[in-house]
């Protein structure tokens, strides 16, 4: 048994998929959320167990429309799809195929397939086809495979890979909401990592995959489709950096304490069998580093922000990088209001904090 098959005591360890694994990249100085991903913890079940509930994820309307969406792109093979691509962004796709390997049920035999039709086109065979739809792909994540289920179709076109990610967030006036555009482009990082790992897996230029991805998004509230190429290559660099570092977790693994367990077995009615304090505690063994942002990315937010309350760093990053050094909002007031004094490393925040008390005086005044 590793030590993080101990982490995760006797459960299956937690899948991940391309939304798990480009929230990963969310917050990557967070040894906590390192731990618990690597050894497949259920962190929303954690979470909900000892009381603090995640309450994030797509709205099932959200689902409804994005699915409706995306049986109108791909209905007849792709056809609007493909008239998407050649029209707006000038793709030159003369003649298209289209495979469906969502149709092979076998996890195995579709990863397989993916890899066979994806390889083959590589090597520029001729009728290798172009349009891969549910390629199956896998990636490499804390030591295990996981397998990565797409809605993307890869497009092959002029030598070159592209992955086409279809979300159902509107394109108004030719803005979307930067927010779901970043999460989708990490998302789509994580198809294009995969892809060219498994083409330097069979011997192929790992850059056929191309670092600009296709996004397809409903224009103005319409159904009408309006595509974007999004350049994923920033994403593509913290997602590797991350793997890498989830890969090298033994050492933040073996400086816990080597009883430490997160062991959510369940008894006969189905609630884990170890008390929640237990489970609070050991999550206090784990460094974390909480930010607002966590509340978007991370199942265990809630207990995160109460755990840090009172702190500045739970303010958001720019407010732990003004204050380096001054760690608790009751001590950034005293600072503020002259009554604590200053150590030396916290001079230069006093002063800011002071100024900044200063000002709002006079404002209030
Ligand atoms: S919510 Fe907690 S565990 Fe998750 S990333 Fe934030 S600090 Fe880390």
């Amino acid at each position: 048994m590793t030590s993080l098959d101990r982490l995760r005591g006797d459960v299956q360890p937690k899948n991940h998929n391309a939304r798990t694994i480009a929230a990963l990249t969310a917050n990557p100085g967070c040894s906590r959320r390192a731990v618990m991903d690597a050894a497949g913890i259920d962190k929303s079940r954690l979470a909900s167990y000892i009381g603090f509930p995640a309450r994030f994820g797509q709205s099932q309307f959200a689902i409804t429309r994005g699915n409706a969406f995306e049986a109108q792109l791909k209905a007849n093979g792709c056809a609007e799809l493909l008239r998407l691509l050649r029209e707006a962004l000038k793709l030159p796709i003369e003649e298209a195929s289209y495979d469906d390997l969502e149709s092979l049920e076998q996890m195995d035999a579709r990863a397989a397939r993916s890899r066979q039709l994806l390889t083959r086109a590589a090597s520029g065979e001729e009728g290798a086809g172009t349009l891969f739809d549910h390629p199956l792909l896998r990636l490499e994540v804390g030591g295990r495979w996981v397998y990565l289920e797409p809605d993307l179709v890869a497009l092959r076109t002029g030598g070159k890979f592209y992955v086409v990610e279809i979300k159902s967030f509107a394109v108004i006036d030719g803005q979307a909401d930067g927010t779901k555009v970043s999460a989708a482009a990490t998302q789509s990082a994580v198809y294009v990592l995969a892809l060219r790992r498994l083409l330097a897996e069979a011997g192929h230029d790992p850059l056929l995959v191309s670092h600009d991805v296709v996004l397809v998004c409903p224009e103005n509230f319409s159904n009408r489709p309006v595509a974007t190429l999004v350049d994923v290559r920033k994403k593509l660099s913290v997602l590797e950096r991350q793997l890498s570092r989830m890969a090298r977790i033994d050492a933040i693994v073996e400086s816990l304490s080597p009883d430490l367990t997160f062991d959510l077995a369940p008894d006969s009615s189905g609630v884990p069998q170890r008390p929640a304090s237990e489970l609070v505690d050991g999550l206090g063994q784990v460094d974390a580093r909480y930010s607002p942002e966590c509340l978007a990315n991370c199942e265990l937010a809630f207990f995160c922000r109460h755990e840090a309350r009172g702190t500045t760093a739970s303010l958001g990053k720019s407010v732990r990088e003004e204050l380096g050094g001054v760690s608790s909002v009751e001590l950034a007031l005293s600072l503020a209001s002259g009554s604590a004094s200053p150590e030396p490393d916290q001079e230069e925040a006093a002063a800011m904090l002071r100024y900044a008390a200063k000002l709002r005086a006079e404002i209030v005044s």
